[in-house]
Formats: structure tokens, sequence, C-alpha cells
């Protein structure tokens, strides 16, 4: 797995930054996650083909994440897009994107398959055979919510060294199963463990949106690869994070740290910082393995 980053500020656009979204690339299926104002155009300027987002998860209904959304599902609609879609966010995601399109009298060339989540509730809303995503419940102005994409166990892997060359293909179908392989007369032909190795590992990510500090989410997303975590504001301006329903780069390298996480990306970033380099001087005092989501930049998941 590896994010994208097409942006990461909030509130407004400011110093070049544009609002959150990100692109989660997983086994060439691409997931957007939030979609503010201006998304499509990042996509086209990171070489992102729209033919290939095949679902996408909105985290809560202010603006900064996801006032781009109609006009890039009815650019998909231009492009004659026919793939099912599927739109992951909300209660009242549906009706928002449903009323703007009816009042355009726009009928979409491919169906929408929308998710809509129950606030407060861990729910799984997402599924596919490589990975799972649940909802994380987050502390914010109004319902929202992260996500947390892990990928499912992956297949015993046949060695290479020691494949033998006549392996049939049902025969690496038994053996990713994790059993011997017979004979027809029902003696041993290969044995699982002389000729397989373990299974990759498998990773994880959490994208935790707009949210007040939370001390309790490290333990949902307990040894995650990699975090997102929003840090809108440093430290200085902390009771103002509060207050607003936000965090400070100190907390959530905090929430990072205490989740034992192998990885921090701090972004929301509030447009009154012309400057990110002291949210990532902050983070890294208490979790040194932080970096900043800057848009354009790739962060692989491991
Ligand atoms: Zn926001
Ligand atoms: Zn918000």
């Amino acid at each position: 797995m590896e994010v994208l980053i097409l942006g990461s500020n909030s509130a407004a656009f400011a110093y070049g930054r544009h609002h959150t979204a990100q692109i989660l690339k997983n086994d060439n299926k691409f997931f957007l996650i939030d979609c503010g104002e201006g998304t499509q155009i990042q996509m086209r300027r990171y070489k992102v083909k729209l033919s290939r987002i095949h679902a996408i998860f909105i985290s809560h209904l202010h603006g900064d994440h996801y006032f781009g959304l109609t006009g890039l599902l009815n650019t998909m609609h231009l492009f004659g897009r026919e793939a099912k879609l599927r739109l992951v966010g909300p209660p009242g995601l549906r009706d928002v994107v449903s009323l703007q399109l009816s009042m355009s009298r726009t009928s979409l060339s491919y169906p929408i398959e929308f998710t809509e989540w129950i606030p407060e509730t861990e729910q799984l809303v997402y599924e596919d055979q490589k990975l799972t995503v649940t909802t994380i419940p987050l502390d914010h102005r109004i319902d929202c919510s992260g996500y947390f994409f892990i990928e499912k166990p992956k297949p015993i892997r046949i060695s290479r060294e020691a494949i033998p060359d006549q392996l049939s293909q049902a025969e690496a179908i038994l053996l990713k199963k994790g059993e011997d392989v017979l004979n027809l007369d029902g003696s041993l032909k290969f044995k699982n463990e002389d000729v397989t190795l373990p299974p990759n590992p498998s990773y994880s990510y959490a994208y935790c949106s707009d949210t007040k500090y939370m001390p309790e989410l490290a333990e949902k997303i307990k040894n995650t690869n990699l975090i997102y975590h929003e840090s809108s504001f440093t430290e200085e301006m902390a009771e103002r994070a509060t207050s607003t329903f936000h965090s400070t780069a100190r907390q959530a390298a905090q929430v990072a740290k205490d989740a034992k996480a192998n990885g921090l990306l701090l972004g929301h970033f509030s447009s009154r910082y012309s400057t990110l380099d002291g949210f990532l001087t902050e983070a890294r005092e208490i979790f040194e393995e932080t970096e900043l989501a800057i848009e354009g930049q790739t962060f692989k998941v491991v």
C-alpha cells in the first residue's frame, strides 16, 4: 500500500496548499479519501486517472473535505465511466449528492453504491479480497469518522528455489492453502514446509480526519503501520485546537506513540501557518517517525 497526498490544508486555500484529499493505492485499486475543492485538478496535476478510482471515502460534511465531490462525479460521467463507484460517508451524503445531480438533471453514466455509516460506531464499511475498511469514530463538531484500512492475511508463498518444475496449478493451489501434495498412490510428493515460505506481512493504514485529541484513539489503532492524523495547530494554539475540536502536532504525535505505530503523517494544517517546519519539530520531539503530508508526495505503508 502507498498513499499519495493531493491536499492537506484546512479551512481555506493558503500558501499553495489545497484542501484535504489523498489516494490510497492497494493492489491496483485506488481509494480516494476525502475530496476537498480542487481535488480533480490535483488528480490531473499528479497524474491520477479518474477511471482508476474504485471507491471514495468521505470523513465528514465540512466543506474542506467534500466540496470537490460532485464536480469529480460529474467529470467521471462526462468521461463515460461505466464501472460502479462505491461511495462511503456520513448520513446525509447521499441526499447532498442526489440533490445536486437531480437539480442539474444529470443522470450518471455509472451506478453509485452508497454506504452511510452509523455515527459513533465502529463499523465495517468496505471489504474486498485484499482488505477491509472500518470506521474510526472521531470527536468533532459534526459527525466525523476516520477510516482504518487493514490488509487481509496474505497466502503462503511457494519458494522459487524449492519449486519443482513439474508443479501443476492444482498443486500450487494446495500448497498455498498450506496442504501437502500427494501422489496418486497416496504417497507424499511435496511436503508443504519444504517448498513454501511464510506469507508476506499485511499492512494497515489509519486515516484520522478532523478530531479533538482523543487519547483512547491509540488503543483502537494499536500497532498500525502508518497513521495519518490531523494537526491543525501547533501547541501554542492548544486551547483553540480544543475549542474548535481539532488537534495539535504534539497531540497527534502522542496518539502515534501510544499506538506504537511505525510512522505518522501530519496534515490538515491551519491557513494561519505560512511554513510547516514547526509542526514537524514539535511532533518529532514525541514521535521521531513523523512526516508532513505534503501534496504530491507518496508515502509507503510499511
Ligand atoms: Zn477540515
Ligand atoms: Zn471538520
